[in-house]
């Protein structure tokens, strides 16, 4: 991620809707994709003071009415649409009357939009349902249909939401939302990482092999991350909720969850490649001269090792998780190479 500048030279961030300095509102544009200060037309709307845009903007209706978007939608003769290229992939939201939903459908929203930016980078397709893609792609986010306590009778399955995906819907759990109930889930599933981008980047993963894999490449995706076929999905799970990941996973998978089938496999690598490509652009938008390279994956992964050992001990100064694994597998390399090259012949 990069930063951004208002009209009064103020930086502005990607989550902001103010600057702090002028005051201006300021949004995501579209057209110069940039966020921008907004200037109200006389009218109604907005324009991008962007020097070199200019265009006629909305807000989007979720930034209007609800406050957990900052993106607008392009204005032609007076008109636009109600939501911005990230709310329209919205199948269900979060029940609004309850009290904090609104808190964590926002921040599900900011990780949302950061999950796109990094798809926008590397020109992966996405779309959704009436646009022309072979695997429409939709979010809905949810919460267990019954609080735990007070219960006077047990919680049926369908009342629970798992956080999935299922050809090419995404369902997040509102719950993931909760620093501490995240945190909980975080060391009781003994992860390194657990937050609402981790989860996106994750679930994103599932959909690229639906779309990009499926039918297309599967026996090249069989080669490096094995038979996904046999055991089957619901024995693997079953397996590995009962017996864990092998002790040493690391020799050859990103995390211990991937060693419970080659679709989580998939997700978890594809996953960690988001992960590397987000940092090493935002390092080098931030002048971490480090973080130059030239494209390639193992370019890519040793300038993500330098910054990540930097970023680790500054983590470690503060008593925060690592950011980078210390090491990765040639086993995990390959892995890491087949989906670099599935991401560069998806966008060719
Ligand atoms: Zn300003
Ligand atoms: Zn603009
Ligand atoms: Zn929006
Ligand atoms: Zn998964």
């Amino acid at each position: 991620m990069q930063t951004f500048s208002c009209r009064c030279g103020n930086p502005l961030f990607f989550e902001n809707t103010h600057c702090l300095a002028c005051q201006s509102e300021v949004g995501w544009c579209p057209v110069c994709t940039h966020i921008v200060a907004l200037e109200p037309l006389p009218k109604g709307g907005y324009r991008c003071t962007h020097p070199s845009c200019g265009s006629a903007l909305m807000k989007c209706q979720n930034y209007v009415l609800s406050n957990v978007c900052n993106r607008m939608v392009v204005m032609n003769d007076g008109y636009a649409d109600t939501l911005c290229d990230c709310c329209r992939y919205n199948a269900m939201i979060p029940d609004l009357t309850i009290n904090g939903n609104r808190e964590r459908w926002a921040a599900l929203e900011a990780a949302k939009r950061r999950l796109f930016y990094t798809l926008d980078l590397l020109a992966l397709p996405h779309g959704t349902h009436g646009d022309n893609i072979r695997v429409p792609l939709s979010f809905s986010f949810m919460a267990d249909a019954l609080p735990d306590q007070g219960l006077w009778r047990s919680t049926a399955s369908q009342e629970k939401v798992y956080t999935g995906h299922t050809n090419g819907h995404i369902t997040i759990n509102v719950k993931e939302a909760d620093d501490v109930e995240r945190e909980r889930l975080r060391v009781d599933m003994n992860e390194s990482h657990r937050t609402l981008i981790g989860h996106f980047r994750h679930e994103i993963g599932h959909y690229y092999w639906d779309l990009l894999v499926k039918e297309r490449d599967e026996q090249a995706c069989r080669q490096v991350f094995g038979d996904h076929t046999s055991p089957t999905y619901a024995e693997a799970l079953e397996q590995y909720y009962h017996h864990g990941a092998p002790n040493d996973w690391s020799m050859r998978f990103i995390s211990a969850y991937a060693t419970m089938h080659p679709w989580e496999d998939f997700a978890e690598t594809f996953a960690f490649y988001l992960d590397m490509v987000a940092v090493l652009d935002t390092a080098l938008h931030m002048g971490l001269s480090r973080a130059e390279h030239d494209g390639s994956l193992d370019d890519m992964l040793r300038a993500f090792h330098q910054v990540g050992m930097a970023v680790n001990e500054l983590n470690r100064e503060m008593g925060l998780l690592d950011l980078a694994p210390r090491a990765i597998a040639p086993a995990v390399r390959d892995k890491l190479a087949y989906i670099h090259t599935l991401i560069e012949n998806a966008n060719a």
